[in-house]
């Protein structure tokens, strides 16, 4: 079988260069096909020397994993189910903005957080991805669309720290020089609260930013929405985003998904805008995009603007996520489904 070149480092690429009798530049060359020219293949690397790429080809490919399948909503949102080889499936979604292009990427196939909501969590964990299946998400786009998004955010499947090493070996690609070349202040790592990932995520420092999946300012109602906060509840999720406010002194985002009747009342506002209140952040309000398997519905426009003025007059900075690729079933774990679905 052939070994995809993917997310292999700099310097592994120049001794692999050199291994194949070449000079240690080449493996440079590599990368940057790769990494910047969005190289669809090892053929495609025009400047490398047609010897160099048979020898090359014969055991490695770009990319061990294939876009089985891609949406573009009316918005111009893409959403690419990428088939991994072991047949296993992640999406991936590229996300035009004005000023931006993010990609939003998936840490596992499935989630064992189980959130009482999402699509991705409805039969567990199936595996954890590899560095390279992580980065193949993104550089698949730019093979895609020609173009490499400048943000990349880990709010796909899967909750990132509880498949951590991975997904720091990928962001490390990312912003190498080398690699993806972004600004670490441009990822941003999606977390359901697992306090020993932002613990250990303080102690790393950089400037990779953080968001908390809250949802809830209510330990009754958190622990019915996202299970994990039995384990560690609301008063322990604070102490580790105060830790690594201390530690990092950035911004968090805390994401709300609003759930009509469960967590999107104005008594929820308020009771939100008093637990954020001790941190330097913002707040991303997210409508409901519904998922068949659970009986949550949206709140109507009226309520949820009402529910991010009621925020606001509290001080709370505050956003409402656009409902980006609705019509593409956007909301993360819902592509797989409806492709197990319909097979
Ligand atoms: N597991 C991580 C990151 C991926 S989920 C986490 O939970 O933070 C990215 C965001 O999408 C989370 O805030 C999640 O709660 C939200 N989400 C999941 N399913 C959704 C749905 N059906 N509608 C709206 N938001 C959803
Ligand atoms: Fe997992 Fe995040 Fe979905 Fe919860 S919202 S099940 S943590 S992917």
């Amino acid at each position: 079988m052939t070994e995809s070149l993917v997310g292999k480092p700099l310097a592994d690429l120049e001794a692999l260069a050199e291994a194949l009798g070449e000079a240690r530049y080449r493996g440079r060359q590599v990368a940057e096909w790769m990494y910047r020219k969005s190289a669809p293949s090892v053929a495609a690397m025009a400047n490398l020397p047609k010897a160099f790429r048979e020898r090359l080809a014969r055991a490695h490919t770009v990319y061990g994993s294939e876009i089985e399948r891609e949406e573009t909503a009316g918005d111009g949102t893409r959403k690419l189910l990428v088939r991994f080889r072991d047949g296993q499936a992640a999406e991936t979604v590229w996300i035009p903005g004005k000023a931006r292009l993010t990609a939003c990427v998936s840490s596992q196939v499935g989630c064992a957080v189980r959130c009482n909501f999402c699509a991705s969590g409805l039969k567990g964990v199936v595996r954890d991805l590899t560095s390279p299946e992580i980065l193949e998400q993104y550089f698949l786009q730019g093979v895609r669309t020609g173009k490499l998004p400048d943000h990349v955010v880990f709010m796909g499947m899967g909750e990132p720290f509880f498949n951590a090493e991975a997904v720091y070996g990928a962001i490390e690609v990312l912003i190498a020089p080398w690699g993806g070349a972004l600004s670490a202040r441009h990822v941003t790592v999606s977390t359901s609260g697992v306090v020993p990932g932002i613990l250990e995520f303080a102690r790393r420092g950089g400037q990779v930013r953080l968001s908390v999946s809250l949802h809830a300012a209510d330990d009754a109602v958190r622990d019915g929405l996202v299970p994990i906060n039995r384990k560690w509840p609301l008063a322990e999720l604070a102490d580790a985003i105060r830790t690594y406010q201390e530690a990092a002194r950035r911004q968090v985002t805390f994401e709300y998904v609003l759930l009509d009747g469960v967590n999107a009342d104005l008594s929820d506002a308020l009771a939100l805008a008093r637990w954020v209140r001790p941190f330097r952040c913002s707040v991303n309000l997210i409508p409901y995009n519904a998922v068949e398997e659970f009986p949550h519905r949206p709140p109507s426009r009226d309520a949820a603007r009402a529910f991010a003025d009621r925020l606001r007059e509290k001080g709370v900075r505050t956003t409402i996520r656009l409902r980006r690729g609705s019509d593409i079933a956007g909301a993360c774990g819902q592509l797989r489904l409806r492709e197990e679905k319909t097979p």
